[in-house]
């Protein structure tokens, strides 16, 4: 019988962990090494004063795509996690007192167009139907499918083409819908994976159509418990977890990554290797002394990133029932202030925010008779606006809880019992990301699908890549995605 390949990955996030479940359960064995205390990447959880923290992906969608990890490995996910139903999914808000709530009801949904606009009904309708065609052309068919090749490109090319994808998303959003708020309402969805829906490709519309057709989930106990999950299945397979695990180099002989070391200077043998870390970072740094690390790296700190996030968590002693789970709270300016956020060199004076509030659906995550909260900000990345948030970081806290206790939620410091918050510094420290991007590459067309650094390197052989750089992209369902993907290439490899 031949012996089974020993596989590393780099990263405990969504899709290093989805990758190691699908090899372990593939028949290889399988290590984990992660170089923060706890798994989950941009899913870390914060744990403060009784109050528990969510740090990034609140939103699940396509639960599908996490059961297939369980039933790969003959397991039920079920007995795991469990995921509760949001509803509405999100509740939209604008300054003028506008609120629209964003639920998975035709009817509903269609009664409040018709309040704003009646004849953006009948332009809706043809949005969704729109927005199918591209989930299932984008998404079921080529999500999943490593692009590596430029013929697979090309194979793709004629359905990209009927569907207009060199238009954006805020363009084509705009062909079917009159009204402004409604335009927003239906195009911001691009920004929850990094992608300004005025440059953004109008595949990512799809989005609207997976949480109509999957709704929209929060795991009990927090994202932070679908990641325990995650680790748990993986472990219950044999796989290894390796916490504390900085990796500092890929050791590469006759064009093969043969071995990675880590900072405490352990070095660990592998057959192939997979790396969910950033990808500017895994070329640049851990490959920093091979020709392809230089060459790759210089390449790919040259495009595009996604903007970063400055994200506010804080706990109240209140309970907020009034407030929905998810909540967008559009400030005055919509395009001008995406502009800022994506190419401007400076921190604009307003903001649009997202407010996450948990308790609503599971209160498990606060002290009785309190909530968690946290706000998010969109703001430039480090290559374009050159601030110091040590010093903004707590200056931009205060503006933001003075713009929630006018709009949102008055009497909110009387309350406040904890908070803390992340910058694109923490962003760029903790998890390794090139110019402090939340999202890595800004997913535009030419940074998409076979112009994404590809699931498996072209020059070293047994080098893969999995997460929100490479294929598909960024957000949950992305990365598991490009978790199938890659786990699809590296198993062919392995025979198994
Ligand atoms: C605040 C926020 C909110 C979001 N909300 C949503 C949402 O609601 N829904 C949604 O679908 N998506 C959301 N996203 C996007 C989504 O969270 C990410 O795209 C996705 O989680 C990224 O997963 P990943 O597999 O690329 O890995 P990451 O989460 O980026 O993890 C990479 C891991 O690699 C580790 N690492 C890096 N360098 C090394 C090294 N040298 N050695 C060892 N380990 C290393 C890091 O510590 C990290 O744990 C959000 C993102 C953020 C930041």
């Amino acid at each position: 019988m031949p012996m089974p390949k020993r596989a590393v990955v780099i990263g405990a996030g969504f899709g290093g962990l989805a990758l190691a479940i699908r090899l372990q359960a593939g028949g290889c064995q399988t290590t984990l090494l992660e170089k923060r205390d706890k798994p989950g990447g941009r899913a870390y959880v914060y744990e403060d004063d009784g109050f528990t923290f969510d740090a990034g992906p609140t939103v699940i969608t396509d639960p599908s795509a996490l059961e297939e990890l369980f039933t790969l490995a003959g397991r039920r996910m079920s007995d795991y996690v469990e995921l509760l139903p949001v509803d509405p999914f999100y509740r939209l808000g604008w300054e003028d007192g506008t609120r629209f709530d964003y639920v998975n009801d035709q009817q509903s949904l269609e009664r409040q167009i018709h309040a704003l606009q009646p004849d953006d009904v009948e332009g809706y309708r043809r949005f969704l139907a729109y927005s199918r065609a591209v989930f299932k052309e984008g998404y079921l068919k080529l999500g999943a499918v490593p692009f590596l090749s430029f013929r697979d490109m090309l194979a793709a090319a004629p359905q990209l083409a009927r569907l207009q994808a060199w238009r954006s998303v805020y363009g084509m959003v705009s062909r079917f819908i009159k009204d402004e708020h409604l335009r927003q309402a239906f195009s911001f969805h691009s920004l929850l994976v990094g992608g300004n829906p005025f440059a953004t490709s109008s595949i990512y519309t799809l989005i609207h159509a997976l949480e109509r057709e999957w709704g929209v989930w929060f795991p009990r106990g927090g994202t932070g418990a679908l990641i325990r999950a995650m680790v748990r299945l993986f472990q219950d397979l044999g796989g290894e977890l390796k916490l504390n695990a900085d990796v500092a180099r890929i050791e590469v002989e006759a064009n093969r990554a043969c071995a990675v070391t880590l900072q405490d200077g352990e070095r660990i043998e592998l057959d192939m290797l997979a790396s969910n870390a950033d990808v500017v970072h895994t070329y640049r740094q851990l490959l920093g002394h091979h020709p392809r690390g230089v060459a790759h790296g210089r390449k790919l700190a040259g495009k595009r990133s996604s903007m970063s996030l400055f994200v506010l968590y804080f706990g109240l002693r209140t309970r907020h029932e009034d407030l929905r789970h998810h909540t967008v709270c559009f400030g005055q300016r919509y395009r001008g202030l995406i502009d800022e956020i994506f190419n401007g060199d400076k921190l604009a004076d307003d903001f649009s925010l997202y407010l996450h509030n948990p308790c609503v659906t599971d209160a498990s995550l606060a002290p009785s008779g309190c909530s968690s909260l946290y706000v998010l900000a969109p703001v430039p990345h480090l290559g374009n606006a050159d601030i110091d948030w040590d010093v903004e970081g707590p200056r931009y806290r205060e503006r933001i809880f003075d713009y929630l206790e006018k709009h949102y939620i008055p009497g909110l410091r009387k309350d406040l019992v904890t908070s803390r918050f992340m910058t694109p510094f923490d962003f760029r420290d903790t998890l390794n990301a090139h110019h402090g991007s939340a999202f890595s590459l800004e997913p535009v067309l030419t940074q998409s699908a076979w112009f994404r650094p590809h699931n498996r390197d072209s020059t070293l052989a047994n080098l893969y890549l999995v997460g929100a750089g490479t294929h598909p992209g960024a957000g949950v369902p992305g990365v598991v995605a490009s978790a199938k993907a890659t786990a699809g290439l590296m198993l062919q490899e392995a025979g198994q």
